[in-house]
């Protein structure tokens, strides 16, 4: 039984993180892209929060946001309280694509290179760490192999190990799973969850896929269709890989469904708050 649906999240305590009337634009020479439109949400330590929206809703930009990439036109962000100016070892990011790992240097080296740069660390205290992450995602044997020998699987796991090496304060994940076959992308799941119930890390996970959300995430926030607004905030810890398919994780999908595609923003919000609580 997962230990991570017994956790009690404190309503008064600051969130680690809060996002507050982000509006993110891009300027193109020929005009400028609303990506996000005064997007609000709070993520508590300990929370798997999920950001699920259709391909174009701005999920991948706030992400950035979040990493200190892209500065918001409207809003702001803070960590701890303090505002996010610009990147830094407290948040890092773990990609979809599978090249997110220079080819030239081992599966160890990749691991340590930031725990060199930005916590730096002697390499013998990187080579352990690395090492320790290494094994925890299943790859201590794999520390001297280069990169183009592993599985696309193994390639995440080890941007997953490199990113859980730098103990960040959020690890943010931006679709990590989705180029991955249907079954590896299960057991993906599977280990990110009894790695958060390990190290109790704080995620903020991108995905279009409802199942995905449901599975992964302990809050979910709904955004709408291009520029993202925020539809509705879910809680979703009830739910995990084993409840998958059944008839109330079922419903849960098929509500999420109808208030992403079906009905208007401005009615469905406040609806499915106080349907969800806290
Ligand atoms: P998602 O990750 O939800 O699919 P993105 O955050 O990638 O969405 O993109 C949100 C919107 O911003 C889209 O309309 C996309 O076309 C636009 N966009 C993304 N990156 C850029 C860019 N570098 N320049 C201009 N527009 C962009
Ligand atoms: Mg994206």
């Amino acid at each position: 039984m997962a230990i991570h649906n017994l956790r009690v999240v404190s309503e008064r305590a600051t969130p680690l993180l809060q996002v507050d009337g982000v509006s993110l634009e891009y300027r193109t020479p020929e005009r400028i892209v609303r990506a996000t439109h005064r997007v609000s949400f709070d993520v508590h330590a300990g929370d798997r929060f999920v950001l699920l929206g259709p391909s174009g809703c701005g999920k991948s930009t706030l992400l950035k946001a979040v990493a200190g990439f892209v500065p918001p036109s409207e809003g702001e962000i803070r960590l701890e309280g303090r505002r996010v100016l610009q990147p830094g070892p407290d948040r890092i990011v773990v990609f979809q694509e599978f090249d997110q790992l220079p080819p030239w240097q081992t599966v160890a080296q990749n691991v340590m290179f930031p725990l060199r740069q930005a916590r730096k660390l002697s390499r013998a205290e990187a080579r352990e760490l690395a090492l320790d992450s290494l094994h925890k995602v299943g790859l201590a044997g794999f520390a001297d192999a280069y990169p183009h020998t592993l599985s696309g699987g193994m390639k995440q796991r080890v941007a997953i190990a490199r990113a859980l090496a730098m103990r960040p304060k959020v690890l943010l994940m931006d679709e990590p799973f989705a180029a991955l076959d249907a079954l590896t992308r299960r057991r993906m799941q599977e280990e990110l969850l009894a790695l958060w119930d390990d190290a109790a890390f704080t995620l903020l996970f991108v995905t279009h896929s409802i199942e995905e959300a449901l599975v992964v995430g302990s809050r979910i926030l709904l955004l709408s269709p291009h520029p993202g607004r925020v539809r509705a905030e879910l809680n979703s810890h009830q739910f995990s890989l084993a409840s998958q398919g059944g008839a109330e994780f079922q419903a849960a999908a098929q509500r999420i469904h109808t208030l992403l595609f079906d009905e208007p923003a401005a009615e469905a919000a406040p609806r499915a708050r106080s349907a969800a609580g806290r």
